[in-house]
């Protein structure tokens, strides 16, 4: 690593190690060091208070909807009060549905396999992959990226009027880009959307952690997002909103659990009664730890309330946009432009590096652990770079040659409890 290098690095690091979620490792060069985790965005560490609630429960659960043992039940009530507590934080409509799902990604594939036949997709370019690929069995539009939010409203509402009204039609919209953390017009577009007889779907897997999210206020069909980004541990996601295409719909998972009845037929088959409630979708042994501790942790935020947690983002934000642009080589990206309202996700580039060394180069010497890649939003940060990034893996694209410019971006992120 040249001296220049170096000399980025550290000035690049400055700010930083007072943020992240501090662990101690060992260093490449030796001794050791506190590790600042600021990639929030792809993993925020659980909250304590999660970890506290699941170890008291841990030695207590059972499978739920199962049976009438002690456990069982035990099991069955927390379950169905996480629902119910998760269904409060989000301030879902009272005929609205909860189901308990893996993660954001899940959530959007059980809303892509519960879509009306004829259902037209409309989608911009820039959404992360798993808001942007799973409608592969429906018409899909996708829209150019637009340069600010008014732009974003003006886009889809052009799309939308030159659809077929009588179908019927879905937007898939991110609550904040996980690539430049800016939030999007949420509201707006669900306005388009329902002026235009379209329903909407808000991927809210990077703005539910940091900012109150009401699926009445903002008017959205649905919400999606993901436990590991709320502050509680890997394996569950929340869909929640309208029944009726959830209803309608053949169980995502054929399966225990969400069937009611099943018969068999003279002829040697079988009759099968699904569930109408959010069990037609949660088929399989439900993961009620996964529950439990997404509930726990939507209580903490409650608790904490989001006010002190949008203040002290908002002055890291700062803090990190400063200490960045104090260094020459460094270019932040952003669709919507500097002063757009933002969460606490910032990527950038540094001119003439390889992100994935600059990124090495931050954790083996400095101990500071974030992000490099293209985020799975190809075409966002193709859009932002200006140029076709290396698609051959998240991470470890080959070096750019001196003066070229990056092929792929850095990304710091922080949240709750930095
Ligand atoms: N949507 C956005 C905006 C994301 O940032 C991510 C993950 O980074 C996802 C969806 C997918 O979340 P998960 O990997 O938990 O399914």
């Amino acid at each position: 690593m040249s001296v220049s290098t170096l000399a980025t690095a550290r000035t690049l690091c400055a700010p930083l190690p007072v943020l992240g979620r501090d662990v101690t490792v060992p260093l490449v060069t030796g001794g050791e060091v506190a590790y600042a985790a600021l990639d929030y965005a792809a993993s925020a560490p659980a909250l304590q208070r999660v970890w506290d609630d699941v170890a008291a429960y841990a030695p207590y659960y059972g499978s739920v909807h199962r049976g009438a043992g002690y456990l069982s039940q035990l099991s069955t009530d927390l379950f169905e009060n996480a629902r119910r507590t998760v269904t409060e934080f989000l301030d879902c409509r009272p005929d609205d549905q909860l189901i308990f799902t893996r993660s954001t990604t899940d959530s959007l594939n059980l809303l892509a396999a519960a879509l009306p036949a004829g259902c037209q997709v409309f989608v911009f370019e820039t959404e992360h992959h798993a808001s942007l690929l799973p409608w592969k069995d429906a018409r899909v539009t996708f829209l150019d990226a637009p340069r600010s939010p008014r732009q974003a409203v003006e886009t889809l509402e052009r799309a939308l009027a030159e659809r077929d009204p009588h179908g019927p039609a879905l937007v898939c919209v991110t609550g904040a880009s996980n690539v430049t953390g800016e939030l999007w017009p949420v509201r707006e577009l669900a306005a388009a959307a329902h002026a235009h007889g379209a329903r909407i779907v808000l991927d809210a897997a990077q703005l539910a952690p940091h900012h109150p999210v009401s699926v009445r206020d903002l008017d959205v069909d649905w919400i999606a997002f993901s436990g590991h980004k709320l502050y509680a541990p890997f394996g569950c996601g929340v869909l929640a909103g309208r029944a009726d295409w959830l209803v309608e719909a053949d169980p995502y998972l054929a399966g225990g659990g969400a069937s009611r009845k099943v018969t068999r037929r003279e002829d040697g088959g079988v009759d099968v009664e699904w569930h109408e409630s959010a069990a037609r979708h949660e088929a399989g042994s439900p993961n009620v730890i996964g529950a439990y501790s997404i509930a726990s942790a939507c209580k903490a935020l409650t608790e904490a309330g989001f006010d002190g947690l949008v203040a002290r983002e908002e002055h890291l934000i700062a803090k990190v946009r400063a200490g960045l642009a104090d260094v020459p080589e460094v270019r932040i990206l952003s669709l919507f432009g500097d002063d757009a309202p933002r969460v606490g996700v910032i990527s950038f580039v540094v001119e003439g590096w390889n992100s994935s060394h600059f990124a090495a180069a931050l954790s083996a010497e400095y101990g500071i652990g974030v992000r490099d890649g293209l985020f799975c939003a190809h075409p966002l940060v193709r859009t932002l770079l200006g140029g076709d990034p290396q698609t051959q893996g998240e991470c470890g694209a080959p070096e750019a040659a001196p003066g070229e410019k990056s092929l792929n971006a850095i990304r710091v992120s922080f949240g709750a409890g930095t």
